[in-house]
């Protein structure tokens, strides 16, 4: 890879060239150097696979700039990609074509050899929990069918005493190829052997215990610990408690999705918790000790005096607690709404007017005796602005 050469140098054009030059370049190249025109030339594949990573990152402005930029080296480690680059572009309308540079470029990677270790699929489930178990953190059990590798035939699905037998379609190789012409001559195309199935191997007598599929599955009871902290749909890996893996691979994991249940007393909004408190007026007015709901239980919250109804205080600490580390919590923010009362005493009736009066507060009611100066209404005051003198 130290010695991996210029790109413009591969395609052998300036380092300028515009898309149509890079085009015709790449095809002249391609056309050459085909593994189809010149079978069993490893040189010739060679060049070829080289002029096709140099076209797929020029023709492509963004992946052209940072080559620019940085050389091979804003390319480095994650190997070359072609995933998503369309060839149909330069070959469109050419059979054959796709299936080729799936093989070169990793589309067919999956199927290049049936016998290498692969690891299992991953599997989904759900767990639903309570709210307060969201703040505290839970463990639960869950119910799953899960695969096994069966215990009969050890993973082949050949009934015990015999064994798979290599395919003789495609030799094991689990692919077959197909020939056609095409504009650059005979073209070969690869597909999943019909025959095995893309295994290798023909089973001729099946595992009674698996029916030949090499697996069984039987209900599990797997523990999940959920942290802390953890939102209404969120995940958690558990690595290895995934499908088996084949031909010795690792298992795949198990994505436990977490649906966690709402709260009527507070709202969630990522470590935040709100929340709606009633007071009084006279609470309010005069403030006080207040009891308020948290994810911790009740607290005490001293009320200034003078409160206004829609007052947001903040709690501090007392939101939800993050599932990374449980010592970093969240604020809770508690809305105070001040209630007027609806039913009231005669007495507290007769309290509330003479607060009234010793307030001033009277100004638009007209009272017995003299009537204060009353305050004109918009409709008045627009009247007069046209009425004019
Ligand atoms: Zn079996
Ligand atoms: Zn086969």
């Amino acid at each position: 890879m130290a010695d991996k050469r210029d790109y413009y140098e591969v395609l052998g054009v300036e380092r300028n060239a515009d898309e149509e030059t890079l085009k015709k370049a790449y095809r002249k190249l391609a056309k050459k150097y085909h593994p189809d025109a010149n079978p069993g030339d490893e040189a010739a594949a060679e060049k070829f696979k080289e002029a096709s990573e140099a076209y797929a990152i020029l023709s492509d402005p963004q992946k052209r700039q940072q080559y620019d930029q940085f050389g091979h080296a804003a390319f480095e480690g994650g190997g070359f990609d072609a995933g998503g680059f369309d060839f149909s572009d330069i070959f469109g309308g050419m059979g054959g074509m796709g299936d080729i540079f799936d093989d070169l470029f990793g589309g067919g990677r999956r199927s290049s050899n049936p016998n290498a270790p692969m690891q299992g699929a991953n599997v989904r489930a759900r767990v639903s929990i309570s709210f307060d178990e969201s703040i505290s953190g839970c463990v639960k059990n869950l119910e799953i069918v899960l695969k096994d590798e069966c215990t009969n035939c050890k993973g082949t699905g050949a009934k015990p005493g015999t064994s798979p037998k290599i395919c003789p379609k495609c030799r094991g190789t689990g692919q077959v190829t197909f020939r056609q012409q095409s504009l650059f001559g005979m073209m070969q195309s690869t597909q999943a052997c019909p025959d095995c199935r893309g295994t290798g191997k023909i089973i001729e007598q099946k595992c009674p215990n698996c029916a030949g599929t090499g697996y069984t599955s039987s209900k599990k009871t797997i523990e999940v610990t959920i942290p802390a902290g953890i939102d209404d749909g969120q995940s958690i890996r558990i690595r290895g408690k995934g499908e088996p893996g084949v031909n010795g691979g690792p298992r795949g994991d198990l994505l436990v999705e977490v649906r966690v249940a709402s709260n009527p007393n507070f709202i969630r909004q990522d470590m935040d918790i709100f929340s709606n408190v009633e007071i009084s007026f006279a609470q309010a007015a005069l403030g006080g000790d207040l009891r308020v709901k948290t994810v911790d239980g009740e607290v005490i919250y001293t009320v200034r005096p003078g409160t206004q109804s829609g007052t947001r205080v903040r709690l501090k600490g007392k939101g939800v607690p993050s599932v990374r580390n449980k010592d970093v919590r969240g604020d809770h923010y508690v809305t105070l709404t001040v209630v007027t009362p609806t039913r009231l005493s005669d007495d507290a009736k007769e309290a509330l007017r003479r607060f009234d009066e010793l307030s001033g507060n009277s100004l638009n009611q007209a009272a017995e005796g003299e009537p204060k100066k009353k305050k004109k209404t918009f409709r008045e005051k627009m009247k007069e602005a046209f009425d004019g003198d």
